[in-house]
């Protein structure tokens, strides 16, 4: 189940989560973007993004049939997606993404390098290629793909737009570069990564070499990073920021939704954090 906590304090009135069981009654008459994560971590990722038109997925990290589950329990369909994209060529994020893409006749969005490196991808219905920093469209939304520090061949994070509305979306990132930053402005929904909380990553049963890699600038931010970044990003426009790819063994949702909170100083975003094993609620965006 999505995670999530009452109201903590005075001060965050404002962060009250919704019930992921009630999702089909709340669903408004008028919407820009509708944005539901259907698995996040190390164990697989998937996130359904749809302008009510069109409908994509990015990433698809789970097995094909886990895939349908997930979107089944948020009543979603597979039928009504238009594509697939792929952000880079880890099982966590690709794992699905061929057989769904056979069973539904869906287009794989994916850059030259991370196909080459992704041969768990198998044959596709369609590959369409797409380079960092170019943007192209979907239907009616408008991606644009851009380049995030990560130990992969060609890593993306992605901001979509339609109905005059943008997300974003940034996980699996060592460091916010200036320019991911640039690409997180202004937008309505956040998808922003909060991996692990230093001191439990520090203390915990990982062997160094692989400390070393998670802390590194190719590996994974941590809830202060998260933390930090969120706070430079708010602006009064934004509505939701789900916290994603947390570490099963170096993190709690706990931990992350109390330090990230701490952020939201100028805005009224809700916060949620998403689940590894299930999906989290339709978010409808204004
Ligand atoms: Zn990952
Ligand atoms: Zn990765």
């Amino acid at each position: 189940m999505n995670y999530e906590l009452p109201t903590l304090n005075r001060k965050f009135q404002n962060i009250i989560l919704m019930n992921p069981d009630t999702q089909k009654d709340q669903k408004p008459h008028k919407y820009s973007l509708a944005v539901c994560n259907l698995a996040s971590g190390s164990k697989g990722n998937a996130t359904y993004i749809s302008d009510g038109q069109t409908s994509i997925l990015i990433d698809a990290g789970l097995s094909g049939i886990e895939l349908q589950r997930r979107l089944a329990s948020r009543y979603l369909a597979p039928e009504s997606l238009a594509a697939i994209i792929v952000s880079h060529e880890h099982s966590d994020h690709v794992r699905g993404a061929g057989i769904l893409s056979r069973r539904f006749k869906l287009p794989v969005y994916i850059n030259q390098k991370t196909a080459a490196a992704a041969p768990a991808l198998g044959s596709v219905h369609e590959l369409k290629p797409f380079e960092c920093g170019t943007t192209f469209t979907i239907g009616n939304l408008t991606i644009h793909p851009f380049s995030i520090s990560h130990d992969a061949e060609d890593p993306a994070g992605f901001k979509i737009g339609s109905n005059g509305t943008t997300m974003a979306i940034a996980t699996d990132i060592g460091i916010a570069t200036s320019m991911v930053k640039e690409h997180l402005k202004h937008c309505a929904l956040l998808v922003l990564e909060a991996n692990h909380d230093p001191q439990m990553l520090e203390t915990g049963p990982y062997p160094w070499p692989l400390k070393q890699r998670i802390q590194s600038r190719v590996g994974h931010m941590s809830n202060s990073d998260s933390k930090k970044l969120l706070h430079e990003l708010q602006h009064a426009n934004l509505q939701h920021v789900i916290l994603a790819h947390l570490s099963e063994i170096n993190n709690t949702p706990q931990k992350a939704f109390d330090e990230v909170v701490q952020a939201l100083t100028r805005c009224d975003a809700q916060l949620t954090v998403a689940d590894q094993y299930s999906s989290g609620p339709v978010i409808y965006l204004k």
